[in-house]
C-alpha cells in the first residue's frame, strides 16, 4: 500500500508535465515537486537507469535509491554501484534476498535451478527480485523506473505516469519516450559512467547467468533468459497482476515460507 494516493486528475497532470518536452533532470524535479511522500527508485545500474541517477542529482532533490542485489550479479554492475556512488557522493541502498526465502530456494532446486523451467525461474526472480522489491517499495509514494518505450514491444506503451496494478504506487517512467540514440547521447555529453558490459554487446544487463550478448540487429532484450519464448520475458517487476503479493507464487508456497 503506498503512503500517499494521487488522483486521477495529479496523474493526468504529471503526465502532461513529463511529456511536455522538458529535459530529464526537470522530469525529475517535477515528479520530486508533485508526488508527495517518499520517492524511490530502483537502478539495476543499466544504462537508462545510470541516465536517471545523472539526473536525480542534477536536480539535487531527495529521492530514495536502492538497488536489488541478487547475488548472481555480474562484477562490472557492482563496479558500476561503486564507481556511481562515488561519482555523485551518494548512497545507493543495497537491497538483498532474504535468506531463509534463498536457502529454501536453493535447497529445493538448486543453485542454478532458473534453467530447469520457466516456473523455476520466475521462482528465482521471485525470490532473488520480487520480494526484495516490494519490500523495498513498502511504505513508498512513487516508484521511478528506467523503462522506455522502445527496449521492447511489451513495454511499447508505458506512459509517463500511472497507478502500479499490483501496489498502488505511482510508477514514474521518465524515459518512456526516450530514444536509444537519445539516450546514448546524454549518457556520452554529461559522461555519466556506465557498466562496461555496454561496450561489449549487452545492451540489457540482469543477473550473470541469465544475461548473454546479443548480435548485432537483435532485440535488445534478446539477450535476456535467451532459452525460453519471447513472450513474456520479464522478471516480474514491472508486470505484476493488480494485487499480486510477494507471497502470491504458487510454485513457491512452503519453500519460502
Ligand atoms: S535473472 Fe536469473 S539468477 Fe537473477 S533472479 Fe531471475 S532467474 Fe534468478
Amino acid at each position: 500500500m503506498s503512503a500517499t494516493t494521487l488522483s486521477a486528475a495529479a496523474i493526468a497532470e504529471l503526465n502532461q508535465s513529463l511529456g511536455s518536452g522538458t529535459s530529464l533532470t526537470a522530469r525529475i524535479a517535477a515528479i520530486a515537486a508533485q508526488v508527495p511522500g517518499r520517492i524511490a527508485f530502483s537502478t539495476s545500474l543499466g544504462i537508462e537507469d545510470q541516465a536517471v541517477l545523472h539526473a536525480i542529482s542534477d536536480a539535487n532533490v531527495f529521492i530514495d535509491v536502492f538497488t536489488l542485489e541478487t547475488g548472481r550479479h555480474f562484477p562490472e554492475t557492482l563496479d558500476t554501484l561503486d564507481a556511481s556512488e562515488q561519482r555523485y557522493g551518494l548512497k545507493i541502498r543495497a537491497v538483498y534476498p532474504e535468506a531463509r526465502d534463498l536457502e529454501n530456494l536453493v535447497a529445493r532446486d538448486g543453485i542454478n535451478g532458473f534453467r530447469q523451467s520457466i516456473d523455476d525461474r520466475k521462482a528465482c526472480c521471485e525470490v532473488r527480485k520480487v520480494r526484495p522489491l516490494n519490500r523495498a517499495l513498502a511504505g513508498a509514494s512513487g516508484w521511478i523506473t528506467g523503462l522506455r518505450r522502445d527496449q521492447s514491444a511489451g513495454r511499447g506503451a508505458v506512459p509517463f505516469a500511472e497507478r502500479d496494478a499490483g501496489t498502488g504506487i505511482i510508477k514514474l517512467n521518465p524515459l518512456a519516450d526516450w530514444t536509444l540514440a537519445q539516450l546514448e547521447a546524454y549518457i556520452a555529453a554529461n559522461d555519466v559512467p556506465i557498466n562496461a558490459l555496454h561496450g561489449r554487446g549487452y545492451p540489457s544487463i540482469g543477473c550473470q547467468p541469465c544475461t548473454r550478448a546479443v548480435r548485432p540487429g537483435e532485440d535488445i532484450r534478446a539477450g535476456r533468459w535467451w532459452w525460453e519464448n519471447e513472450d513474456g520475458k520479464e522478471c516480474g517487476l514491472h508486470n505484476r497482476p493488480a494485487h499480486a503479493k510477494p507471497e502470491a507464487h504458487e510454485h513457491l508456497k512452503g519453500a519460502a515460507s
